[in-house]
């Protein structure tokens, strides 16, 4: 089953995943389940409303392998399903035009721009790209397999919000649903 983003299609902010996971897949929308747990601690610290949000993936199906168990596990999408659906998530967000796209992780960096250098040397620096301003972030899941980047998560947070706070767009700083 694909996956579709969702949310505001006038959104102001619109986050970027890598795919769905199982828990998106049966309930056909994005960062639900565990994901969903990890979004509302982003959103706890931005102060930010899911519902002002659009939210997607780049890749709109889940990419699974076997794992060693036997079981259906989730991976990451491959550089052929990535350009597969690129096409897909830049014509959505220059439907939506948000003043900023949040990349959580490599993918959708990999995905919206050139760009060679790892999340790590270019988390929570915003920079242009065809579809508009990207600030990338951590992918949540990241941080809680490697607790230690989980201060470094909570700062490029804060500097979001900072960021969006300085933006000369007073909507921005208002970014509860009316
Ligand atoms: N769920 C999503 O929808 N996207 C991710 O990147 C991870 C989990």
């Amino acid at each position: 089953m694909l996956v579709a983003g969702e949310g505001k299609h006038d959104a102001l902010l619109a986050l970027v995943g890598e795919a769905p996971g199982k828990e998106e897949t049966l309930q056909g929308r994005p960062f639900v389940g565990k994901a969903g747990k990890n979004l509302d601690t982003f959103l706890a610290i931005t102060q930010i409303c899911r519902a002002t949000l659009y939210i997607t993936n780049v890749v709109k199906f889940r990419p699974v392998r076997v794992s060693e168990k036997g079981t259906t596990a989730n991976r990451t999408p491959n550089a052929e399903e990535i350009a597969l659906f690129r096409p897909w998530l830049i014509e959505e967000l220059q439907a939506v035009a948000p003043r900023v796209i949040v990349t959580l992780g490599n993918t959708p960096l990999r995905a919206l721009t050139s760009a060679k250098a790892p999340i790590g040397a270019v988390h929570a620096e915003p920079l242009e790209c065809a579809a508009g301003t990207l600030f990338p972030l951590y992918h949540p899941a990241s941080v809680i397999y490697n607790r230690a980047l989980w201060p470094v998560y909570e700062e490029d947070l804060r500097k979001l919000k900072a960021y969006l706070e300085g933006m000369d767009d007073p909507t921005l700083s208002s970014r509860n649903p009316s």
